[in-house]
């Protein structure tokens, strides 16, 4: 992809902590049990996103809403100790920071509460205030942990600059219709492609008739993430199945973070798609293969290394 404004990334999302339980089980409605482990890690789609796509050789521009307490402090330092930037990244006083309390049990089982707090107050307006950033960067990313008009906000913005917009449709909510044609390329894993279009990706078949609905929504190219599978691209010319390194998995959070990081950076670094759909597989399959969301995210020369 041909791009002006090389290497930037510009992602607008959602930071929060997490608070992860380790329980032999998870408890019952109104029980209280003594757990194992406990640990604190920093995460949340827009943050780990960042952190991917800094990780893996961009420059990152990150806007996003913090609480005026001491994981959101926590939360910005860890992302400025990447290299991001974080001039965007509010504060906002009298909130709670978003935080996921997260019960894993010994078999892997979990239950997640996530409180957004502060990332509700990511609204369009703090959008447009990150106006600069949309004029350097060379990708816009978004994910749906945060207002979804502030989400189409960033879209428009990103069209008024000639930036494409990486749309990663996760967790999965319901888009106004016309947010499609203004996306340059949409990432969603199965769960999310069953949900915007109604059909399950569990043949090739039917992953490809998937990304054909999608592109008939309106976007110019799918990238449906697969797991170990890798991702299928579809757009007016291709239908291809690209497949991911094959690596032993143990932890599967934060794999698509680490995808839709590395596509990102790749892209704005003016690679082919197909090149950085190879890039963001290496960097998924690196990412399941350790523990936790932003520590488990790889760098650029392991991600070459496995590509
Ligand atoms: P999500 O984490 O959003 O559910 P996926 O499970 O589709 O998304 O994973 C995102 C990407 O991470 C995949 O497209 C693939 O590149 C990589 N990945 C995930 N699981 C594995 C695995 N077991 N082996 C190799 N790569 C994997």
């Amino acid at each position: 992809m041909p791009v002006s404004r090389p290497n930037e990334v510009l992602v607008i999302g959602s930071s929060n902590t997490d608070l992860v339980f380790t329980t032999e089980r998870l408890p019952a409605p109104g029980e209280t049990i003594l757990g194992e482990d406990f640990i604190i890690a920093q995460g949340g789609k827009g943050a780990n996103q960042a952190v991917a796509a800094a990780r893996a050789g961009a420059g990152v521009s990150f806007v996003s809403c913090v609480g005026d307490d001491a994981f959101g402090k926590q939360s910005v330092a860890s992302v400025e100790a990447e290299g991001i930037n974080t001039e965007y990244v509010s504060v906002i006083s009298g909130q709670a920071s978003g935080v996921a309390a997260i019960l894993v049990d010994l078999g892997g089982e979990n239950t997640i509460v996530v409180a957004p707090g502060a990332n509700r107050w990511l609204t369009p307006d703090l959008v447009e205030k990150a106006e600069p950033a949309f004029t350097d960067a060379a990708v816009c990313l978004v994910q749906l942990e945060c207002p979804v008009e502030s989400v189409q906000r960033a879209v428009e913005m990103a069209r008024e600059h000639h930036i494409p917009v990486i749309l990663n449709p996760a967790p999965a909510a319901v888009l106004p219709s016309g947010i499609f044609e203004q996306v340059y390329l949409i990432t969603p894993n199965e769960t999310e492609t069953e949900h915007l279009v109604g059909i399950r990706p569990d043949t090739k078949e039917k992953t490809v008739e998937a990304g054909r609905l999608l592109i008939q929504k309106g976007v110019k190219h799918v990238i449906i993430t697969l797991g170990a599978q890798g991702a299928m691209l579809v757009n007016d010319t291709h239908e291809v199945q690209i497949p991911a390194p094959r690596v032993t998995a143990t932890d599967t959070t934060a794999a698509g973070d680490a995808f839709n990081g590395a596509l990102a950076a790749a892209l704005s670094a003016g690679s082919e798609l197909e090149d950085a759909i190879r890039l963001a597989n290496s960097a998924g399959a690196l990412a399941v293969t350790r523990q936790g969301a932003q520590p488990s995210l790889p760098y650029l020369n392991e991600i070459l290394k496995l590509t």
